[in-house]
């Protein structure tokens, strides 16, 4: 068995927490004691919210859509170049503000101000929200 300290994706708190795993996988979930944020508690997602790791509906690699609507595995290069390819189009025909950012209550503090400043001063729209908000 092994643990693996890590940080819970369910909210911007960043709890931390150990996760045990063995060849099965994760086995268990233990607060780490002197973290500034969780010491040492959990609320009921950190505890629990483990279980979408090995979900068989969780996607694993991204998927493109398709000119017949249907949605097609492709590599990260090819989701990125599709992504930078939108982006460019629409800023170039409508302006930066024709595109918004929607960023996450399960990325890190540090993830979503990345967001902003990526959204804000790097493409130059003013339209970026959360998902809490939603
Ligand atoms: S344990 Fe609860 S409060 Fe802490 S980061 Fe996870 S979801 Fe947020």
């Amino acid at each position: 068995m092994k643990k693996v300290l890590t940080t819970c994706g369910y909210c911007g708190c960043g709890c931390n927490f150990y996760l045990s795993t063995d060849e099965s996988g994760i086995t268990g979930v233990h607060p780490s004691l002197n973290h500034p944020v969780s010491k040492g508690m959990l609320c009921s997602k950190g505890w629990q919210g483990h279980g979408f790791v090995r979900h068989p509906d969780r996607l694993t690699q991204p998927l493109l859509r398709q000119e017949d609507g249907t949605f097609a595995p492709v590599s990260w290069d090819e989701a990125y170049a599709s992504i930078v390819r939108g982006l460019r189009n629409s800023i170039q025909q409508h302006g930066p503000s024709s595109f918004a950012m929607l960023s996450s209550a399960r990325c890190t503090n540090e993830e979503n101000y990345l967001a902003t400043k990526l959204t804000r001063a790097v493409l130059g729209s003013p339209n970026i929200d959360h998902c809490a908000r939603l």
